[in-house]
């Protein structure tokens, strides 16, 4: 079966714009078909000339804030299970959270291999707001836009040496 590479993270640090940025523009015209659900959550995609499946995650806004962790970890779980890779996303914009530290603490008792992705990072000041998430301890922060498609280059690159 491909390598399995999930996208995880709290909601609203883009990690359904990553997945269509990494799935790419081919793929994502067939998301818009009439009938078809826009909330794609699964793909193939060519990432450094590799075949890899790629696996969103759910969007969990309407939780209410105290139980959000929980019911992130639930429906991520799952996914995680299957991984070979995780891609933890972060907004370097808005900083690191409680929910990201709970997040990352979790993740990193799972012992599975995982990519640090600080999206939101575009522009002069995104590389520095990306140092943030190094005190997450899962290593060094991969500054990307997945909205304006600054730093996808270095990540496929860390995806492939990753799997
Ligand atoms: P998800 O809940 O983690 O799946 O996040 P979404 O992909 O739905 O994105 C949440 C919001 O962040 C949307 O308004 C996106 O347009 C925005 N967003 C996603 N990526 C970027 C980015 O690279 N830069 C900026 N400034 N906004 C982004
Ligand atoms: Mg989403």
């Amino acid at each position: 079966r491909l390598p399995t590479v999930v996208i995880l993270g709290r909601p609203n640090v883009g990690k359904s714009t990553l997945f269509n940025r990494l799935v790419g523009r081919r793929l994502a015209i067939v998301d818009d078909t009439p009938g078809v659900t826009r909330d794609r959550k699964e793909a193939e995609a060519t990432i450094a000339g590799r075949r890899v499946r790629l696996v969103d995650t759910a969007g969990l806004e309407e939780a209410p804030p105290e139980s959000i962790f929980g019911r992130m970890r639930a429906s991520s779980e799952a996914a995680l299970r299957e991984a070979d890779l995780a891609l933890f996303v972060v907004d370097a914009r808005a900083g690191i959270t409680p929910a990201d530290r709970a997040f990352a603490n979790w993740l990193r008792r799972a012992r599975k291999p995982v990519l640090l992705v600080a999206n939101k990072a575009e522009g002069k000041a995104g590389g520095q707001q990306a140092l943030e998430a190094y005190e997450l301890g899962l290593g060094e922060p991969i500054p990307v836009s997945a909205e304006h498609g600054e730093g996808i280059g270095v990540l496929h690159q860390a995806i492939a040496a990753a799997l």
